[in-house]
């Protein structure tokens, strides 16, 4: 998406002429939906706009500390006030996601509403559920679109340390701190800039990274040693974690984020999966490096989606034959891959 301008016009105005903002990322929402959700909410707050922010479930911990976070309503812990915001919105600005159901419990209430809707997101293939949609999959993250957007709107760059910071973990949770994800140099001009805006990185930093529990440390020493698989002939290594497993580490929501890329350190993997075990089903995540199509296979094989190099999806049966099924799947996969490679 070269030309933003056609879409800046028309944000700009709704941005402007609307009573009721509603901005709204989606379900477990992470750093970038979180990220964009808020740096929009700071962008209008200095305009004068008083915008209001819903997630369909609730923040991880590691982005509570964020300027604004405690003003995100969470739909399941606060059904009737969110029912009602939905209801009161004339606009309604969805951030990071590409498909309806990723609102969760909120989506029909969300669908039906009247208002005008607008999607800011970088997934690719978005579904259309919007009036305006704004979908740009070359961006690494749906901040670094946001920023792109409120500059074009703004006339300049917006200086405002809550902002910057908000895009700022946006565009490292998003990237991995900037070891994956399809950033460009005018990515880091951007970062340069919230860089000289004032944003303290090494205290972001420490508040995202370096933040665990213990026992988060532990699990992470024991889904390596204990729950990996290697699999050399398919370029691929997995990781399961079993509800016993995660309760004897007393597993909080967020613990096994990030396990999914540790296999891809192995030389010659290019693909890994993680297993997760929920209340009758599988939640699965995918990685990847170079070519390998993880969200083709997410969403042929799980029901799901993503991005190239990152994705995920479901499966609704045990783990063991979640496994076995992964398994056989990922031979036919694989193979295709190969053959279209050559
Ligand atoms: P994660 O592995 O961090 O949960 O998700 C990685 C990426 O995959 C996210 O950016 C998200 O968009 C996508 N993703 C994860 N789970 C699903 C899913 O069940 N359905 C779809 N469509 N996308 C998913
Ligand atoms: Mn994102």
């Amino acid at each position: 998406m070269a030309d933003l301008s056609k879409y800046t016009k028309e944000l700009s105005k709704l941005f402007f002429t609307s009573k009721d903002i509603l901005l709204v990322s989606h379900v477990n929402p992470d750093g970038d939906a979180v990220g964009s959700q808020l740096a929009i909410y700071h962008y209008l707050k200095s305009k004068g706009i008083n915008a209001v922010m819903m997630a369909p479930n609730y923040l991880q911990e590691f982005l509570k500390w964020m300027d604004g976070a405690d003003k995100i309503e969470v739909f399941i812990k606060r059904r009737e006030k969110c029912k009602k915001l939905i209801e009161k919105a004339d606009l309604i600005v969805m951030l990071d996601f590409n498909q309806p159901d990723r609102l969760g419990e909120a989506e029909k209430y969300v669908m039906r509403s009247k208002a005008t809707k607008v999607i800011i997101d970088h997934h690719l293939n978005p579904h259309d559920f919007a009036d305006l949609l704004i979908s740009d999959s070359s961006k690494c993250s749906t901040s670094e679109l946001i920023d792109s957007l409120v500059t074009k709107i703004n006339g300049e760059r917006f200086r405002n340390i809550s902002y910057a910071e908000a895009l700022y973990v946006g565009i490292i949770t998003d990237t991995g701190n900037f070891e994956h994800g399809t950033y460009t140099g005018e990515t880091l001009r951007m970062v340069a800039d919230m860089i000289d805006t004032g944003i303290d990185k090494e205290k972001i930093l420490n508040l995202i990274y370096n933040n665990f529990s213990a026992n988060r440390m532990r699990l992470e020493g024991f889904a390596l040693n204990q729950r990996m698989t290697v699999v050399p002939e398919l370029q691929t290594a997995y990781i399961y974690l079993t509800k016993t497993d995660m309760t004897s580490y007393d597993y909080v929501k967020g613990d096994s984020e990030g396990f999914v890329n540790l296999p891809l350190a192995i030389k010659g993997i290019i693909f890994t999966a993680l297993f997760i075990e929920k209340d009758g089903f599988i939640k699965l995540s995918f990685r990847s490096k170079g070519d390998f199509p993880t969200n083709t296979f997410a969403s042929k094989y799980f029901s799901g989606g993503g991005h190239l190099n990152a994705s995920g999806g479901d499966y609704y049966d045990t783990l063991e034959n979640t496994i076995d099924y992964f398994l056989k799947v990922l031979k036919e996969f694989y193979g295709e891959y190969l053959k279209q490679r050559k």
